[in-house]
């Protein structure tokens, strides 16, 4: 039993652990200073009307180049920065670069109804997060309108009591509410009648195979149905095939956002984009 024991702690030194908590911490240890090393950039994905293919908003993606590591993918690092609390700084210049950006292209003479930000849980439950919201729309000179914020059932889940507080001061401001990845989350709709949104985002997961699988079909079709009935618009992401487009657009679905229009563009290239279906 006593040698047993020592073969187990024996096991937790084990060297492909050892090398995946240093691995941790050398991506914490450049995450923290990613900002000051101005290794961060946007991206922008349209966000198309279905009805007639124009582009009406944009997403805002957020891209890490660091110069040990290269370019990590969000769903690798912002976990890391939701755990360190690094998020909230990181979070704070998604907001602010977005605002800046829009205000650039409307004085190019791009018209955009609005810019959309990915917003953590961790970020939005900071006690400083709606004066950072409402100071970036101040410095830019941009109504609330013009700012969407994208946040995830996970901030439902960590609710500790001040979201829908938030929510609705953020609403009286104009500034747009969705919340994405919709059903991949954990909570319940109930809570859809009590906040103040704009919109549902339905992401990869569930339109990945429509309309091939029924079953994903029949889910899409109830976020739609639940979302008009709430007076919400819908957004299909992960728009690949025209069959997807084709689906949504049956179905009544508002926007459309997926390689099949673009790629997540840098800001320039986004500038010169024209939807695949435009005309005019
Ligand atoms: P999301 O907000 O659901 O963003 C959509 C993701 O799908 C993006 O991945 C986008 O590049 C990708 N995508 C767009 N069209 C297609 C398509 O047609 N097919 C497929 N397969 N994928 C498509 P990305 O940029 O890697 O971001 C991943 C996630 O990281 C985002 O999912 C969001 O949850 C998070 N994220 C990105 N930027 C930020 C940010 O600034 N702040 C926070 N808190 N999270 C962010
Ligand atoms: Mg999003
Ligand atoms: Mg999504
Ligand atoms: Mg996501």
């Amino acid at each position: 039993e006593a040698k047993r024991r020592g073969r187990d702690t024996w096991q937790a030194f084990n060297p492909a652990l050892a090398q995946q908590l240093s691995d941790r911490l050398v991506l914490e240890t450049q995450l923290r200073r990613a900002l000051e090393q101005d290794e961060f950039h946007l991206v922008y994905q349209p966000q198309v009307d279905l009805a007639d293919g124009s582009l009406l908003q944009v997403e805002a993606l957020l891209r890490w180049n660091n110069r040990l590591l290269g370019p990590m993918r969000p769903d690798l690092f912002i976990p890391v920065a939701e755990t360190t609390g690094d998020i909230v700084r990181i979070g704070a210049w998604v907001i602010d670069e977005a605002c800046r950006q829009l205000t650039a292209w409307r004085a190019q003479g791009l018209s955009l109804r609005r810019v959309a930000v990915n917003v953590s849980y961790r970020q939005f439950l900071n006690e400083d997060f709606e004066q950072h919201v409402l100071g970036a729309l101040r410095r830019y000179g941009l109504d609330g309108d013009s700012l969407e914020l994208e946040i995830t059932e996970r901030v439902l889940l960590e609710d500790d009591g001040d979201v829908v507080d938030t929510l609705q001061h953020l609403k009286s401001q104009g500034v747009a509410i969705s919340i994405d990845d919709f059903g991949e989350g954990y909570s319940s709709l109930g809570y859809l009648k009590r906040l103040p949104i704009d919109a549902l985002k339905i992401g990869h997961h569930f339109m990945r195979e429509v309309p091939a699988s029924a079953t994903d079909a029949v889910i899409c079709r109830s976020i739609i149905q639940i979302a008009h009935s709430l007076g919400l618009t819908v957004v299909g992401e992960g728009v690949e095939h025209d069959a997807q487009r084709r689906f949504l657009l049956e179905h009544g679905a508002d926007l459309a956002q997926g390689y099949l229009f673009a790629r997540p563009l840098p800001a320039s290239e986004l500038a010169a984009y024209r939807p695949p279906g435009e005309t005019a």
